[in-house]
């Protein structure tokens, strides 16, 4: 463990373009559920009953509510050690950074990363079917005040993330698959390497020989790619490797 710390360091010191690909593991430190299932008020819904654009227009008004519900849940969340020490490394590479996220919290912009890929979309956003504009919105809104209206145009809204069966934003995947094939070092983090098409940025940096490392509490899809693995916590290796670095 201790060797390929150091080895990992090392390589991150040597290299001039860093793109670092994070999953929901990385946020488990800071007690974000994957709410599937376990809790009493929504245990019988599932999330593929939720977060779907059928079920949002058959019940606007109870999609809006699970959203809301976690929405405070993810609000009075905190960001831990391995996503401030994400924000390290973006203000060690400056413009040679991109951060990529399956992660809908936000907890790497609280965290102070700027350059952020949120490939499913950002649970503090809320989308405008009408107007198509999409703003910050992070309030917890009252059960009659949901589904809740466009600031801009009052027209019909929903949550700006990405549902089952729903593609993702062209723009953000292509860029993320510019910054997977351009990077010369590629970190995957808490990722489960399962979740199309994020699972397959690895493997782009792995064809244009990227040296890939993954950081992860268990092997993953991504670990065939990966040319490093470290099986443990992102919260406590993370910050060591980055300290390292900036030694
Ligand atoms: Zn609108």
């Amino acid at each position: 463990m201790e060797e390929k710390i150091k080895s990992v360091a090392e390589r991150i010191k040597k290299s001039n373009k860093l793109t670092v690909l994070t999953g929901a593991g990385i946020s488990k430190a800071s007690g974000i559920p994957t709410f599937r299932g376990k809790d009493g008020l929504w245990n019988k819904y599932s999330p593929s009953e939720l977060a779907t654009y059928q079920a949002f227009s058959k019940n606007p008004k109870l999609v809006w509510s699970w959203y809301n519900y976690r929405r405070k849940i993810i609000k009075s969340a905190k960001p831990n050690a391995a996503h401030y020490a994400i924000y390290e490394l973006e203000k060690i590479f400056k413009d040679n950074f991109t951060l990529i996220t399956q992660n809908i919290d936000s907890l790497h912009r609280r965290a102070g990363n700027k350059n952020i890929l949120e490939l499913h979309g950002n649970i503090f956003q809320t989308k405008c079917l009408i107007c198509d504009k999409v703003y910050f919105d992070d309030k917890i809104y009252e059960e009659e005040e949901l589904p809740p209206r466009c600031r801009f145009c009052g027209g019909k809204t929903r949550p700006n993330v990405v549902w089952f069966g729903e593609n993702l934003d062209r723009n953000i995947l292509d860029a993320a698959m510019a910054a997977s094939a351009q990077c010369d070092l590629f970190l995957c983090v808490g990722t489960s390497g399962v979740v199309q098409p994020a699972a397959s940025l690895p493997k782009i940096a792995a064809d244009i020989r990227a040296y890939v490392v993954e950081i992860n509490v268990e092997y993953s899809g991504v670990s065939i790619y990966a040319d490093e693995v470290i099986i443990a916590k992102a919260e406590e290796v993370l910050p060591r490797i980055v300290d390292l670095v900036k030694d």
